[in-house]
């Protein structure tokens, strides 16, 4: 049985017990409206970990002005359920008054590798998750947290941060989950129409034919990214490329010439939908990749 705690008070009761007894905790911070992306980090967290923390927090701090905060799919209780079904012990959904203690005036920024990309396209969107990671961080004081390959900007400014901060906490990232279309799972794609959808998998499948045009022996950065490109345009106004790039994995740095591993990170927007995907790529005959 899931249970469903609120009050940080709680959850420091509950993690002090387990801190106590040597039992191992792992924690999946999400904003909930959970899917299969969500369900893969709690069975990785639930095969590693004594305890399964899942926290469940739409945070303000986050989205932009006129951005999707107020209409963001909000469904407590079939979360609950899926948490049930994944076998993860507590779901934690605190209140906006408990995550941010009113007069609150700090907020944790890591520099650099937020400059671009999605940081450029929402200023104070990592400010938000940075601030919001290293508090639940501090509550739930997880063995482990989990984090979803999808957001991969996401997944290297809370390394930095946690490496800069010392956090005592080991990050694991988990491989995107996708629809049997190619199509990466996220609770913002039901706000696709058919056509919108049918625009979208343009961003899986020019990340697939980039990545396949590396394996054919591709090098140069600028004719990767000159292809991805290519491959996302559409003939409808509303669909529009907001950046394609080929980076380096730790500094989100342009690739100039590929030697090693790579991102191909693209963020395309269908209307008013805005969707993120990007794929792990290296030449032919590269050695695994060891993190
Ligand atoms: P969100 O609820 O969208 O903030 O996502 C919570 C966590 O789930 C983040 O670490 C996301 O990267 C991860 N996540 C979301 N979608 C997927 C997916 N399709 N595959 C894997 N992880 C995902």
């Amino acid at each position: 049985m899931t249970r469903v705690m609120r009050d940080p008070d709680e959850i420091g009761a509950y993690v002090d017990m387990l801190r106590r007894n040597r039992i191992s905790c792992g924690l999946v911070p999400t904003m909930g409206a959970l899917h299969a992306g969500h369900a893969a980090l709690i069975r990785r967290s639930v095969a590693a970990c004594d305890r399964t923390v899942v926290s469940i927090y739409v945070n303000p701090l986050q989205f932009g002005a006129g951005e999707d905060f107020e209409r963001y799919p909000r469904a407590l209780d079939d979360d609950v359920a899926l948490c049930g079904r994944e076998n993860a012990d507590i779901v934690f959904a605190p209140a906006v008054r408990d995550m941010q203690p009113p007069g609150h005036t700090t907020t944790v920024s890591v520099a650099g590798v937020t400059e671009d990309f999605e940081g450029a396209r929402r200023p104070g969107h990592f400010d938000g998750v940075a601030t919001v990671v290293a508090r639940l961080l501090n509550v739930v004081r997880p063995d482990r947290a989990y984090f979803g390959q999808k957001d991969y900007q996401q997944t290297v400014v809370i390394r930095r941060m946690v490496r800069d901060l010392g956090v005592p906490v080991e990050i694991v990232v988990v491989p995107i989950v996708r629809d049997a279309d190619g199509l990466a799972l996220s609770s913002r794609n039901r706000y696709l129409s058919a056509e919108d959808r049918e625009e979208a998998l343009r961003l899986p499948r020019a990340l697939v034919a980039a990545e396949r045009r590396i394996l054919e022996g591709e090098t140069a950065g600028d004719a990767v990214r000159a292809f991805l490109a290519a491959a996302l345009e559409s003939p409808r106004a509303d669909v529009e490329a907001e950046y394609a790039d080929l980076v380096d994995p730790d500094t989100l740095v342009s690739i100039r010439t590929l030697a090693g591993h790579a991102v191909l990170l693209a963020a395309l927007r269908v209307a008013w939908t805005r969707l993120l995907d990007n794929r792990i790529v290296a030449p032919p005959g590269t050695p695994a990749w060891e993190r």
